[in-house]
């Protein structure tokens, strides 16, 4: 493990392929921290993505480098290379197990997903074991109206609904409570100013000359052109 947590700390992580890293990823990790005051979000991007098999991804170390310029000024926030070193494709469970033995045993897990990506998870190796180790906050992009969470998980096998309030005077908006999966995972509805972009629509951006600026920190902006990614 390439990043240090000290016992009791709320943990927030962030998987990808950050192809590149951009502003809608910088917005959720934020929104997450802030709202759920999370000590820390470590950035992990996918050293083989699972689901980009057979398209062109940039190399590793350039996706990890734009990281670690994009969270260079952002606080509580990490890049963590720990995919890099197991073979074969970078399941988020064998992150979720590797995260669980090294990390102290009192921290607590946040696993930060994008609504898009939620909804595919039934695609995911091992997708039901994710909630034994970790409680879920899923970020509503805006293909996602407040709500739909709830229509998505009840889909779901193993979800159970948040309980009924019985005191009116301790009524939470029912969309913002968590559903619980039967291995203990907690899922919760995490808003966030979404920021409609994509890092699809970055490269496509990128490879026709137009500007970067507003989409990706600036340094970010300044690697992909120097190093001339996406051309
Ligand atoms: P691509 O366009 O190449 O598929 P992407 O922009 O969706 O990439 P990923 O690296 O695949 O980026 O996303 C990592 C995580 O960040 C996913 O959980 C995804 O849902 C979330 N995410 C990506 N873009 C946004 C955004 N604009 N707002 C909120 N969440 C986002």
């Amino acid at each position: 493990m390439d990043f240090r947590v000290e016992p009791g700390r709320r943990v927030g992580v962030l998987g990808g392929t950050f192809d590149p890293v951009h502003n809608g990823h910088l917005v959720l990790a934020a929104a997450a921290r802030d709202g759920f005051a999370l000590d820390l979000v470590v950035f992990i991007p996918a050293a083989q993505p699972p689901h980009k098999q057979g398209e062109p991804v940039s190399s590793f170390s350039h996706r990890a480098t734009m990281l670690e310029l994009a969270l260079a000024d952002q606080s509580a926030m990490v890049v963590s290379r720990m995919e890099r070193q197991r073979l074969g494709p970078s399941y988020s469970i064998d992150t979720l197990r590797e995260l669980r033995q090294n990390l102290p045993a009192a921290c607590d897990l946040f696993f930060i997903i994008g609504s898009d990506a939620f909804a595919e998870i039934t695609t995911w190796k091992n997708y039901q074991e994710l909630f034994r180790y970790a409680d879920f906050l899923v970020a509503e992009r805006p293909d996602l109206a407040p709500g739909r969470l709830a229509h998505l998980l009840g889909d779901l096998p193993g979800f159970t609904p948040p309980a009924v309030e019985s005191s009116p005077g301790l009524a939470v908006d029912p969309d913002l409570r968590p559903w619980r999966h039967r291995l203990g995972g907690l899922v919760y509805p995490c808003s966030v100013n979404a920021v409609p972009v994509s890092a699809t629509n970055i490269r496509a951006r990128a490879r026709r000359g137009q500007s970067l600026a507003d989409l990706v920190p600036a340094p970010v902006a300044a690697y992909i052109e120097q190093n001339g990614l996406y051309r």
